[in-house]
């Protein structure tokens, strides 16, 4: 018979992978809550209609990357593409907006797309996301890229980049789109087809095309910070001002676009050299609109997205993970010990300690190097003899000192081994 395989596009996380993947997990939950950030949870998946809205037909996600299945209700479900769209849904269906205020949400988790796998791309992956929702105020998206800049900082994954941009608000992408489709207009047969596609129905989009030649053509394109009405010069203004306060680096790239109606003011993206073709780690910026598009009231909205598979391969180029070890192995033979091992691996944990039993019944040599390879710091031994008096010897790894105890007592003795044994 064959064996069966994963899908194309996703991969198990392994327990040799695992210790990256946790420590990003708790980093993030350690960072985001300090800035005081709440965690929220939605469902892997929705309604169709939420993303077809929520970001857009226009976009490649919508157009052409999304698992959308009909279930045996015949409702139209789609696999969550992304983290905000549910987000949103959840604060407008739970009237978060209720509590008054500002809502500082983040959340991680699985996410499909229908792409070209390949390094950094996967078709089941997964984001950690934020998102400040009520407040217009340029401090918000300071504040939102800060707790980004914080948490790549803390999860130790070095030579970012922010690159940074403003879309200014409706009137300023209006007077930008024409402007744009004025200077494009004249190449329109020399860019790629989907670009040529979108000079109608998205054309600040072409300026992040990956084609070469499209991308010549868009170095000499207007650039929007030159049509920004003065408030909105004013905001971003006031946005370098703070990332400069904060001892955030960051450049500006007129190029860099969201290309709906809702995206207002900043976008950017936080991009590393090391990653190939796939450089964008975090993307984020200010979505206006967003709220008011799914049916809530008129909310305020920045947010930021990172791809962990990314940040991943950032933190094994740069840092080993530290082999798995336990506290304690516990090694016995003969039917009586081997039972008797199982309540001594219980006392010990309860005493604090990690421990892992061997359950091969193999000869003591064979599960003393089993217990050595599981970088056990001591062994708890039981034979005949220790059964028979209901004792346990414990035994040092690296000092190969030796104490038998009583098993009644185990619990009790077992808390000094902190001082004697674990400090060294
Ligand atoms: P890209 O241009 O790389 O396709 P995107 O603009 O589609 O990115 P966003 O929707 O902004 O990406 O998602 C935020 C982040 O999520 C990206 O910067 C990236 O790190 C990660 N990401 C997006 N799609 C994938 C994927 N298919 N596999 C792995 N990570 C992804
Ligand atoms: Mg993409």
């Amino acid at each position: 018979m064959s064996t069966i395989q994963a899908l194309r596009g996703t991969k198990d996380i392994l327990p040799t992978d695992i210790g990256y993947w946790q420590h990003l997990e708790a980093t993030a939950r350690q960072v985001l809550a300090q800035a005081a950030f709440q965690e929220i949870r939605t469902p892997i998946f929705e309604q169709t209609e939420l993303f077809a809205r929520g970001i857009g037909e226009a976009t490649d996600v919508v157009g052409k990357e999304m698992y959308t299945f009909s279930d045996r209700g015949d409702r139209s479900i789609t696999l969550r593409p992304e983290g905000t769209a549910g987000a949103v849904r959840s604060f407008i269906e739970n009237k978060l907006y209720g509590a008054g205020g500002i809502q500082r949400l983040w959340y991680s988790g699985p996410m499909f797309r229908y792409e070209r796998p390949q390094a950094g791309r996967q078709r089941q992956f997964h984001q950690i996301g934020a998102e400040v929702l009520g407040s217009a105020d340029p401090r918000a998206e300071v504040e939102a890229s800060a707790v980004a800049g914080n948490l790549l900082t803390a999860v130790g994954v070095k030579s970012l980049k922010l690159a940074l941009n403003s879309v200014g608000d409706r009137e300023d992408r209006q007077r930008y789109r024409e402007k744009l489709v004025e200077y494009l207009t004249p190449y329109k047969d020399e860019l790629d087809p989907d670009s040529k596609d979108r000079l109608t129905r998205n054309p600040l989009r072409i300026l992040d095309a990956k084609v070469e030649r499209t991308r010549e053509i868009c170095v000499d394109a207007p650039s929007i910070l030159d049509v920004l009405s003065a408030a909105s010069a004013e905001s971003f203004e006031t946005e370098k001002q703070g990332l400069t306060t904060m001892g955030i680096d960051n450049t500006l790239d007129n190029r860099l676009v969201r290309g709906l109606d809702y995206y207002t003011h900043t976008a950017f993206e936080i991009q590393s050299d090391d990653l190939g073709a796939q450089a964008t780690v975090c993307g984020g910026g200010r979505y206006d609109g967003l709220v008011a598009e799914l049916g809530g009231p008129e909310t305020s909205a920045v947010g930021w997205a990172m791809g962990m598979e990314r940040l991943i391969l950032l933190l094994q180029a740069i840092q080993p993970l530290p082999e798995p070890s336990v506290d304690f192995y516990v090694v016995s033979r003969g039917d009586r010990a081997e039972i008797q091992a199982l309540g001594v691996a219980q006392t010990l944990r309860q005493a604090g300690y990690s421990v892992e039993v061997d359950l091969s019944g193999s000869a003591f040599g064979k599960q003393f190097k089993r217990g050595d390879r599981a970088g056990a710091k001591a062994c708890a031994i039981l034979g005949d003899a220790e059964a028979d008096n209901n004792t346990v010897q414990i035994k040092w790894l690296n000092s190969g000192e030796q104490t038998e105890v009583s098993q009644v007592e185990l619990l009790e003795t077992a808390k000094n081994f902190h001082t004697q044994n674990f400090n060294n």
